[in-house]
């Protein structure tokens, strides 16, 4: 995604772009690796001098309200972000640490069910935790 298209991303949320808003969100769409607000400002610092972390964090607050990005909190001593808001579930690897996208089926049958009842669905977070493939000496795709 261009910065046209992540400037017109932002819009379609009802966010102002503004240049720091557009490079939090590029970096997010870029990067599917699920960073935190020190991943993400220790990456745009050196490319935006006056970007404060506080600056990311409230930044990342607005997106994760307009629902333009997602927080994770897995691990409830790194709070992370995910630019992909498609319905998916996460594995993370207890030995490495990595967080995984994995496809979810969002028609499963407990949903289903909740629907039924007059439950509306609205985001689905889903956990997987172990080893990843690489942490257990197979090769991955990556
Ligand atoms: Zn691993
Ligand atoms: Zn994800």
């Amino acid at each position: 995604m261009d910065n046209m298209n992540v400037y017109e991303y932002l819009q379609s949320f009802h966010i102002k772009p503004s240049v720091q808003r557009i490079a939090i969100m590029d970096y997010l769409l870029k990067h599917h690796t699920h960073p935190n607000i020190d991943d993400i400002y220790t990456a745009l610092c050196k490319h935006i001098p006056t970007l404060s972390k506080t600056t990311v964090y409230n930044t990342l607050k607005l997106f994760v309200e307009t629902g333009a990005a997602n927080m994770l909190t897995i691990d409830e001593k790194s709070i992370c972000f995910d630019g992909e808001t498609t319905a998916h579930a996460h594995f993370q690897c207890k030995v490495c640490g990595k967080i995984y996208d994995v496809p979810c089926t969002a028609d499963d049958e407990q949903q289903q069910r909740l629907t039924s009842q007059g439950f509306s669905i609205t985001e689905t977070h889903r956990y997987y935790k172990g080893i990843c493939p690489s942490c257990q000496g197979k090769t991955s795709q990556n």
